[in-house]
């Protein structure tokens, strides 16, 4: 039983590593055609932003292959595969109610880091990229990363999400944790700029939080960043 947890973490581990290593890699090497010269003199931060994205590989791998593990042999979590299994509305919802999830706990948590003690402790080594890289995505302390790590785990537990859904859901979370670090907007100014992308998170957004700080906690969406007042809208800078 052991082996078989301890393969399936390690298995994972580096999952997770790989999938870092190619989709920033991919995105760094856009930036480089996109934004010529944007890493010049970031060599040593962005071997830093790697480093730490190592350690988070392993934070993220390890409660992530356990309960893969538990899927595969024991029946564990709500996740199932049949198309039918509920209702075909629900297929789409499921995502969207999990990336609402992960965006409500990541905006408190991550207000909560911002506080002046926590903040030297979990959330410095993060906003040490100054401009952040595609390479900062998981750039996190461990106590920052172990924040992150437990949502997708804890809940499988309780919705119920089709298995190829759950895997939209980790590549929006991969996709959109990379580009909003980029320092540039992969999104036409048309959407960035309407009614939905009043609502939704990208680089614009993201990277005036690295500018100020103390605004722009959100994930995903804006939506508790304007319910809350800590909206203070894109950057000037991209
Ligand atoms: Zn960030
Ligand atoms: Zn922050």
């Amino acid at each position: 039983m052991w082996t078989g947890i301890a393969f399936s973490a390690l298995a994972m581990t580096a999952i997770v590593a790989v999938r870092y290593l190619a989709t920033s890699g991919g995105f760094a090497l856009l930036t480089r055609h996109v934004r010529p010269g944007y890493h010049t003199k970031l060599g040593p931060q962005i071997r830093r932003e790697i480093g730490w994205s190592f350690a988070s590989a392993a934070i993220y791998g390890i409660p992530a292959g356990v309960v893969a593990w538990g899927w595969q042999e024991h029946g564990w979590t709500r996740i199932y595969t049949g198309w039918t299994d509920y209702p075909v509305w629900y297929l789409p919802l499921a995502p969207l109610i999990f990336l609402f999830a992960h965006d409500t706990w990541f905006y408190w948590t991550h207000r909560w880091m911002h506080r002046p003690r926590l903040f030297r402790i979990a959330h410095a080594v993060h906003h040490a990229s100054r401009p952040p890289t595609a390479w900062a995505a998981m750039s996190f302390h461990p106590w920052e990363a172990i924040t992150g790590a437990v949502v997708i785990p804890a809940l499988v537990f309780l919705v119920p999400i089709h298995v190829a859904m759950l895997g939209l859901v980790l590549l929006v979370m991969t996709v959109m944790g990379v580009t909003n670090h980029m320092g540039w907007e992969m999104f036409p100014r048309r959407l960035v700029h309407s009614r939905l992308g009043e609502w939704l998170i990208t680089a614009s957004h993201h990277q005036r939080h690295h500018e100020e700080y103390r605004c722009n906690y959100g994930l995903y969406f804006r939506f508790w960043d304007r319910l809350c007042g800590t909206d203070h809208g894109l950057s000037a800078n991209i």
